[in-house]
């Protein structure tokens, strides 16, 4: 599988790192994760179409995790030459109870247009899930569990191959150990230093204790907050007695392959 980290920070941009956002490639199945503000931006750097991609799933409705579901509405009304569509494969997107909710408010009250003229809520499936749903995709198994952060979701995707959970944005949490115990590769939130915390998120230090749990082969910290410059190797420090094969501290872009 090769997983990309198309945003690894926050809603505020640095030269590393901006919104949330992953790409996961198995074979022939492309899941996309959180199209967080700069997601088509990105993909259209890997030379990708995002109409390529079988399913999005959603973590939470936090703008850093969905600001590019608008334009991702849109753009799927198109073909590569800009020409309308004459695809019938539906934009499928998976996410916490609310998501089409947050869809009709944005293609039927906010930019109307979208439906009326452009037939989103025809090309646009919508499946919302709870705690502990388990979904069974082409080639790709996903399981989701909730999260103590607003309406979040964390997911584990799990092929023949290996398996993978991202945390979204969350507090230290048993249900996301449960999920996650066992996997290959943990992508976990470290949003913040341990004495610079604000919100329902996670520390370096929790991190450490967290992974120490679920023992990942590898470990990726993603989603910091620009207060991470200069500082980023105490996540490194945090880790490194857990003897886990590999540890990232994740970039936009950041490629992991396994
Ligand atoms: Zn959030
Ligand atoms: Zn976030």
């Amino acid at each position: 599988m090769k997983i990309v980290v198309l945003g690894s920070g926050s809603i505020v941009p640095t030269a590393e790192r901006f919104g949330s956002g992953l790409l996961l490639e198995d074979w022939s199945v492309k899941i996309g994760v959180d199209p967080g503000p700069g997601y088509l931006e990105k993909l259209r750097g890997l030379g990708m179409s995002p109409k390529t991609i079988d399913t999005f799933f959603i973590t939470h409705f936090h703008l850093d995790h969905v600001a590019d579901l608008s334009p991702l509405l849109m753009m799927w009304a198109y073909d590569e030459q800009g020409m309308p569509s004459k695809n019938t494969r539906k934009l499928k997107l998976v996410g916490p109870q609310g998501l089409s909710r947050l869809v009709e408010i944005i293609a039927s009250e906010a930019f109307p247009y979208l439906s009326k003229t452009m037939g989103c809520d025809r090309y646009t499936f919508v499946e919302e899930v709870e705690d502990g749903a388990h979904l069974q995709l082409e080639g790709i198994k996903a399981v989701a569990a909730k999260v103590e952060h607003f309406n979040g979701l964390a997911y584990r995707f799990e092929t023949s191959r290996c398996s993978v959970v991202f945390s979204g944005d969350t507090l230290p949490d048993e249900r996301l150990v449960k999920l996650a115990k066992g996997c290959d590769v943990l992508i976990h939130e470290c949003s913040f230093p341990r004495e610079k915390m604000v919100g329902k998120h996670t520390s370096e230090e929790q991190l450490a204790r967290l992974a120490a749990e679920i023992r990942p082969r590898i470990l990726v910290a993603t989603h910091l907050y620009p207060v991470w410059r200069g500082l980023e190797e105490r996540i490194e420090k945090a880790v490194s007695g857990l003897g886990l094969e590999r540890v990232v501290i994740a970039r936009d872009m950041t490629i992991i392959e396994i």
